[in-house]
């Protein structure tokens, strides 16, 4: 491992299995995808390579350059998963299909790791079972707590796993969505599963579908905090290096394609057919194969192409074209592109920490909802587009103005 000062370069080996990697896209120097700045801040913007490759072993996808953990996930770290209507429902949900099923055996004990605002960990504390979040950054646990969720400020890692299984006992379910990809260190997360969890328990864990992110070429699912992109072969692959076993799969709409793993101690459970189908699915297909990720990249090119020569020409028509979300994606499309203030003058964001900041490396600035009727543009850049109906009913009175929404997933098109 070499520290270079900026951020943590590999050998080009596996961080999973350390075979060869190969590299299949290059987005060039990136900026923290949630380092909003204050207009103020004359200090130099840290920035990385975000270059990404697959390995020859394990087919595990991942980053060939990883940020220091602290640089992301901080006290005022601004993601808040409930941020959205339809996320609500989907963890409540699951956290009610969690008490239906796994919960129902005597004094049950759930961890969450990256329970965020506690946003599935509510309805598990207000149906009084122990539970216990693990969340790094402070600002995203204290919203958790004033919901009645009991979080420990902390990564989840080995150490911090076998202090919870001394004080609370085992797990009998381990849940974990949109931050075990997050985890360059999957070896330390699997060892502190390993301390955690009971004998017959489950380790869930949701994250984006490399199989969806190929089919849609979304490109800016690619940035800092997600350094793998799993598959069921990956997964597998991971789980049983480190004594697990892959025993079922469910498929997501939410996030634009997510992927329910159920991993257990190996032996623990029988495997459910969904997991052999997708992975013949994925082999049939080459998932992690050259010819098609090379293809992925040949299309994200061109979805770059596409993007920049629509918005220069909006933008020389004299059409007004504002961003919508100030999401951590976003950071992958402005600087990849290089799209700044001329093209898209600001970005309209609910997130109230984000507002009058500047966007990440394009220095695009922040503006509350309210901006966006205030007037309307004649375009809007859907940079959450992974909550598009949610935003697009919302917005209904953009459209009936008038206004027409820009999207680059799964092309370059206007709605
Ligand atoms: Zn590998």
């Amino acid at each position: 491992m070499i520290t270079d000062g900026r951020s943590t370069v590999h050998p080009p080996g596996c961080r999973v299995c350390g075979q060869p990697i190969r590299a299949f896209f290059d987005f060039g120097r990136q900026p923290v995808s949630d380092a909003f700045r204050d207009p103020a801040d004359r200090s130099a913007e840290f920035h990385y390579d975000l270059a990404v490759g697959a390995c020859g072993g394990c087919a595990m996808v991942q980053q060939s350059h990883e940020v220091p953990r602290a640089r992301m996930f901080h006290a005022d770290y601004p993601y808040r998963s409930s941020g959205s209507a339809l996320m609500r429902d989907h963890f409540e949900a699951f956290a009610h299909h969690l008490l239906d099923t796994e919960l129902k055996v005597p004094d049950p004990f759930v961890v969450e790791i990256g329970s965020n605002d506690g946003v599935m960990l509510r309805t598990i504390a207000q149906a009084g079972v122990r539970h216990l979040g693990v969340e790094p950054s402070g600002g995203a646990a204290d919203a958790a707590r004033a919901h009645g969720v009991r979080v420990l400020t902390e990564f989840f890692q080995e150490d911090s796993a076998r202090r919870i299984r001394d004080e609370d006992g085992p797990a009998v379910v381990i849940f974990s969505a949109n931050t075990v990809s997050h985890i360059a260190r999957l070896d330390s997360v699997f060892r502190g599963v390993d301390a955690l969890l009971a004998p017959n328990g489950v380790f869930v864990v949701e994250d984006r579908y490399l199989g969806d992110i190929v089919d849609s070429t979304a490109f800016d699912q690619i940035y800092d905090e997600h350094f793998y992109l799993f598959s069921v072969e990956s997964v597998r692959n991971a789980s049983r290096r480190f004594g697990f076993e892959l025993v079922d799969i469910t498929r997501l709409p939410v996030h634009g394609g997510t992927i329910r793993f159920t991993i257990a101690r190996a032996g623990a459970r029988p495997v459910a057919p969904a997991v052999g189908e997708l992975l013949a699915v994925e082999r049939a297909r080459g998932l992690a194969g050259h010819r098609t990720l090379d293809r992925f990249a040949e299309r994200t090119r061109h979805a770059r192409t596409e993007l920049v020569d629509l918005l220069r020409r909006l933008r020389d028509q004299g059409r007004t074209v504002v961003g919508y979300g100030a999401t951590a994606k976003s950071a992958t499309v402005t600087n990849y592109c290089g799209i700044g203030p001329d093209l898209v003058p600001y970005i309209c964001d609910s997130t109230p920490a984000k507002h009058g900041k500047l966007a990440p490396g394009s220095g695009i600035p922040v503006r509350p909802p309210a901006a966006f009727a205030d007037p309307y543009p004649d375009y809007a850049l859907l940079f959450a587009w992974n909550h598009a109906e949610e935003i697009m009913a919302k917005e209904h009175r953009f459209a009936a103005a008038g206004g027409r929404w820009i999207r680059y997933v799964p092309r370059v098109h206007v709605v």
